[in-house]
């Protein structure tokens, strides 16, 4: 159970703090990261501009079996065995192997925080960092908007921003970022809908994510500088429902260094987010356990930072070349001619293909990843 220690609003007072581990940001990456370091008995900080599921960016959908993994079905909404596809042309319903939930973001945020065991949280906005210390005792410096806080082991899991990054921030529409935006009208919905379609966005897709009582519909771009207001909506007139709730973010499609100046970077701040499919719930949820993994040994005296700094780096850098693949086909798809992606799409129904190929694609951030390590662990 996270710990609060001030207020919001006027009663917010000054953080001036020393602790073991800062977490910048509390949505899916930096509370699995937190997740991982319950038990350590080390004083675990994490930081967001907004309260814990105060702000949702996603259609929350998942691979039921992640939800189920990390114990976080109380948050589930809508399960999908069927994935339709609609293209100008035709439209495919592929037969999946595995299922595709919907969940409630603050439920599943207050689910994952409970298992983070007890951290405290504070709101408070990251602007930056200083690094210093010794070299075998470094300290990281990050400042907020509250004041400074001084940590040994620092995470950016702030997002798309990478705030804590050392180079140029990236900028849109000048860096590998999509664009989504989506609504959330109420009404129900049986199927779990795509459309690759032009007259809705020229690279990219639309889609349709039913989650109980209200549909996620939204419109998300490869290209940075096609807006998708304006797609959004008629998508959402086209299902015969209205728009409301607007909810948009940039979203990072391409992978970059997990770790920089001793800083550990998880989910968007990392591109952690998978190209095409532009699924990055899961991945963010995946690289967070795994580097909150290599914290915990730091902690526990197991291995010195260095030794984990080098390990998560390698371990996000051994996925790169599955994400780089996945960006050559989210680059190609658009460039397809719409009538041959009508064939295309029905001959990828075949359930041996379509068995293969989401097989592979759910291998890239396994569930079973949770209770691998977990059994190694005891
Ligand atoms: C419209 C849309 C729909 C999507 N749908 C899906 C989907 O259905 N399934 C899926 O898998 N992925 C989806 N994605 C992608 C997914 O939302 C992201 O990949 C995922 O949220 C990444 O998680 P994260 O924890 O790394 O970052 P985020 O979820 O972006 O969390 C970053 C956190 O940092 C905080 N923060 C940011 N800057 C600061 C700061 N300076 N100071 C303090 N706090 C800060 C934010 O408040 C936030 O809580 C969607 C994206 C969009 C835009």
């Amino acid at each position: 159970m996270p710990i609060r220690a001030t207020k919001r609003g006027a009663e917010r007072t000054a953080i001036d703090r020393d602790v073991d581990v800062l977490i910048c940001g509390a949505s899916f990456a930096g509370l699995a990261v937190a997740r991982e370091l319950a038990g350590t008995g080390a004083s675990v900080m994490v930081l967001d501009r907004y309260e814990i599921g105060e702000r949702q960016t996603s259609a929350c959908g998942i691979p039921t079996s992640w939800l189920q993994a990390l114990d976080l079905m109380g948050s589930h909404r809508q399960t999908f065995g069927e994935l339709v596809i609609h293209t100008p042309h035709t439209s495919a319903r592929f037969d999946l192997p595995w299922t595709f939930s919907t969940f409630d973001y603050p439920e599943l945020c207050a689910l994952l925080a409970e298992q983070g065991g007890d951290f405290e949280f504070e709101t408070a906005k990251v602007d930056g960092h200083t690094a210093g210390g010794s070299r075998h005792a470094p300290v990281h410096t990050v400042h907020t908007d509250r004041g400074d806080i001084r940590a040994k082991l620092v995470i950016d899991a702030l997002g798309w921003r990478r705030v804590l990054g050392g180079g140029e921030a990236i900028q849109p529409p000048d860096a590998y970022l999509s664009r989504g935006l989506e609504v959330h009208p109420h009404g129900t919905a049986e199927d779990l809908e795509i459309w690759i379609d032009r007259r809705y966005v020229p690279a990219g897709y639309g889609w349709s994510f039913p989650a109980g009582d209200e549909v996620r519909v939204g419109v998300g771009s490869f290209d940075p500088r096609f807006h998708v207001k304006d797609p959004t909506v008629q998508l959402t007139h086209d299902l015969g429902r209205t728009p409301n709730l607007y909810q948009g973010n940039w979203i990072p499609h391409r992978i970059r260094e997990a770790t920089e100046n001793g800083v550990f970077f998880v989910g968007d701040s990392a591109g952690h987010c998978l190209p095409l499919t532009a699924e990055g719930i899961r991945t963010a949820l995946y690289f967070g356990i795994a580097c909150g993994r290599e914290l915990a040994a730091v902690l526990t005296g197991e291995q010195d930072k260095a030794a984990a700094l080098a390990r998560y780096g390698k371990f996000s850098a051994e996925h790169r070349w599955k994400f780089e693949s996945m960006l050559y086909v989210q680059r190609l798809i658009p460039r397809v001619p719409p009538r041959l992606l009508a064939p295309s799409l029905q001959g990828m129904t075949r359930k041996r293909f379509v068995d293969w190929s989401f097989n592979h694609y759910l291998a890239i951030a396994p569930p079973t990843f949770v209770r691998q390590q977990e059994s190694v662990k005891v």
